[in-house]
């Protein structure tokens, strides 16, 4: 999604389009970091100059993925990530050093398909594959991959 994309959604949802949620957006429009974490978020938008709280980064993020404007990653033992990517795909998750890129993939069955045989309508999805990226294969990452998380 654009930018104008975003800010076009929030007035669809009744969102009112102020300069927190307008940083938040402009952080995550970015893309340089592709699946941040509200501390990195809020960790950008400081280094911006932009005046929010870390509270208020968390709570924009949660109305966001609440409208599904974005995508929320949550995992059991790291603190959520979130996206922008609309499009189906895998998330391939480093258990190394926690980076999380994307894979584009066809769905596997269409949400017609799952309808029609089973009565069952997809409200979301979550693809994720986990092991280890190629640098913390090579370890060439400062970080290596910890044995036996649990
Ligand atoms: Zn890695």
């Amino acid at each position: 999604m654009t930018r104008e994309g975003m800010i076009e959604s929030l007035r669809e949802k009744g969102l009112k389009v102020t300069s927190q949620r307008l940083a938040v957006i402009d952080i995550l429009m970015e893309q340089r970091v592709l699946h941040p974490s509200a501390a990195r978020v809020f960790a950008a938008a400081t280094g911006r100059g932009y005046r929010l709280s870390l509270s208020t980064v968390y709570a924009t993020l949660h109305e966001f993925s609440r409208h599904g404007l974005i995508k929320t990653l949550e995992f059991d033992q790291r603190e959520n990530r979130y996206e922008m990517n609309p499009e189906e795909h895998i998330n391939l998750i480093c258990e190394g050093c926690g980076r999380i890129s994307d894979y584009p993939v066809s769905r596997a069955v269409s949400e017609e398909t799952l309808l029609a045989d089973r009565g069952f309508r997809v409200r979301r999805t979550r693809m994720e594959y986990y092991g280890f990226c190629r640098g913390c294969l090579r370890g060439g990452s400062s970080r290596k991959p910890r044995a036996g998380k649990t």
